[in-house]
């Protein structure tokens, strides 16, 4: 049986497990607020803020229901567009109508949950922040400027209103409805039962397997790596930062551990699709997804990580840089299950650079991806390298010859250009929707170079390149 909260009422339901929340909410609880629009996580229409109990305290994320498993519910509190109502309009609601933020309407209950969302898991709140957390709603109506107003309106009112922002003061000033206050001792009282050896579909944040195989995900029953409390744990030992395959890309950007770990300025994170599917996509969702333009499967490879399976209690590690074998071919066996990943910390001397080329800046898979760690001694000879390619082949690549013919040259003009041609050789791209062979070849050569002119701005004249392709 999955047991939550929704809005304000305690769900017990034996729907199977995996049921799309979207469905249960709009078919089974007849709340029609959430919208079905895309059904792949795309639009935010039908956004719901997901709150889980830590340390006494609720930590509400956003996701889109439509691709959201139902077993990923329990213990949880889910609340759509309804769950924010009250007898008067909220000043989020308030401030979308007093600036027309609304239109067709479909889009705006996501951005009301959006925004409502953010001040609830915020407790600074800016003026970027508020403009993020809609990062994943798309409106075709308004033009967004309408939004983006109400936005402001919210936040300065906001700012009025509270020195500190919380739950219990959001719901005194009228922002919440005051049942808010009583969520975390009814989640602290709800009693889920262990589940041993249970068989089924391998489901993370289900953002791959509900947009590829939806209507198989319904019937099927689900092993729910997502909530399993050893794969959500970060460590940092020995220069060696370990985490959960559990743990999502919107864990790893808010993670002070893993922001010290690769200095970033969250640039990096924004290029990955959008806040509500950041908080569903897993680590080990993206690598066993094996898609060769998966964006953190590249950073992990440029970083040279290894990976932890596990089939009941016995472990094995394998280097991610052989763990590809073909087009969605992996070395994991039928029953494994990829528990943790691992990477030792760059040091001083080694700088980790990620770029991503796609059609649309935002809320798109790449075109080509790119990610590279390298070591440079005193002499700027090139003490170690590992370089990591994308959507030039069939499998997420680590460039084993490029890298191989790098290692321990000097970094200078000459060496990067014989590195190009080593570097063409050995991708083997597709013309395909995202782009021409030959326009990936172009982009992979870009984005090569950038690795090497984030390191020294001088070290290469590009203007050299214009018109050699
Ligand atoms: C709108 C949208 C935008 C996206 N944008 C991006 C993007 O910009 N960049 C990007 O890289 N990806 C993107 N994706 C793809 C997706 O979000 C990621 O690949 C995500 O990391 C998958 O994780 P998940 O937990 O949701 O996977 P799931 O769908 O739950 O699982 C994916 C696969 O992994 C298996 N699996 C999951 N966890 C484990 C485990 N621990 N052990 C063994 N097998 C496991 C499942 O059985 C399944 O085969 C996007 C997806 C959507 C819907």
């Amino acid at each position: 049986m999955i047991k939550f909260i929704l809005n304000n009422e305690l769900i017990e339901t034996d729907a199977p497990s995996g049921t799309a929340m979207l469905d249960f909410i709009r078919k089974n609880q007849q709340l029609k607020g959430a919208k079905l629009v895309c059904k792949e996580g795309e639009c935010g229409a039908c956004s719901a803020m997901v709150g889980q109990l830590i340390n006494g305290k609720v930590a509400y994320q956003s996701m889109t229901s439509c691709i959201m498993p139902l077993i990923n519910a329990n213990g949880k509190h889910i609340v759509t567009v309804e769950g924010f109502n009250m007898n008067k309009l909220s000043p989020v609601q308030q401030a979308l109508v007093d600036t027309y933020g609304s239109q067709c309407g479909f889009c705006t209950p996501g951005f009301v949950v959006s925004m409502s969302g953010y001040l609830l898991s915020n407790s600074q709140l800016t003026k970027e922040g508020i403009i993020e957390s809609m990062d994943g709603n798309i409106c075709r109506c308004t033009g967004y400027k309408s939004i983006e107003r109400a936005a402001d309106i919210i936040l300065k009112k906001a700012k009025r209103d509270f020195k500190k922002v919380s739950v219990n003061a959001l719901a005194d000033k009228g922002y919440l409805p005051s049942y808010f206050k009583t969520i975390p001792k009814r989640l602290a009282a709800i009693k889920i039962a262990k589940t041993k050896n249970a068989k089924g579909v391998k489901l993370g944040g289900g953002s791959d397997l509900y947009v590829q195989k939806p209507w198989e995900m319904y019937e099927k029953n689900a092993v729910a790596v997502y909530d399993n409390p050893a794969m959500n744990k970060i460590t940092v030992k020995n220069g060696v930062f370990e985490f959960g395959a559990a743990l999502t890309m919107g864990d790893l950007y808010r993670s002070p551990e893993f922001n010290k770990a690769i200095p970033n300025d969250g640039h990096m994170f924004k290029l990955l699709s959008s806040t509500q599917i950041r908080n569903m996509s897993t680590i080990g969702g993206n690598l066993i997804n094996a898609s060769p333009i998966g964006d953190f499967t590249c950073i992990l490879l440029g970083l040279d990580a290894s990976i932890v399976l596990n089939k009941n209690g016995k472990r094995r590690t394998v280097a991610l840089n052989t763990f590809y074998k073909g087009y969605k071919k992996m070395e994991i066996k039928k029953e494994e299950i990829l528990e943790k990943v691992k990477f030792k910390i760059p040091s001083k001397n080694t700088t980790f650079h990620f770029e991503k080329v796609s059609q649309r800046k935002y809320l798109d898979i790449a075109t080509v991806n790119f990610s590279s760690s390298i070591t440079l001694d005193k002499s700027k000879k090139i003490k170690d390298i590992h370089l990591a390619v994308g959507g030039v082949g069939p499998i997420p690549m680590y460039l084993h010859t490029t890298v191989k013919f790098l290692k321990n040259k000097e970094m200078s003009s000459d060496t990067i250009d014989d590195a190009i041609e080593v570097l063409q050789n050995e991708i083997t791209p597709i013309s395909d929707t995202r782009g021409s062979a030959d326009y990936k070849r172009l982009v992979a050569r870009q984005l090569f170079l950038a690795q090497f002119l984030n390191l020294d701005a001088n070290i290469y004249d590009v203007k050299k390149l214009v018109g050699a392709w």
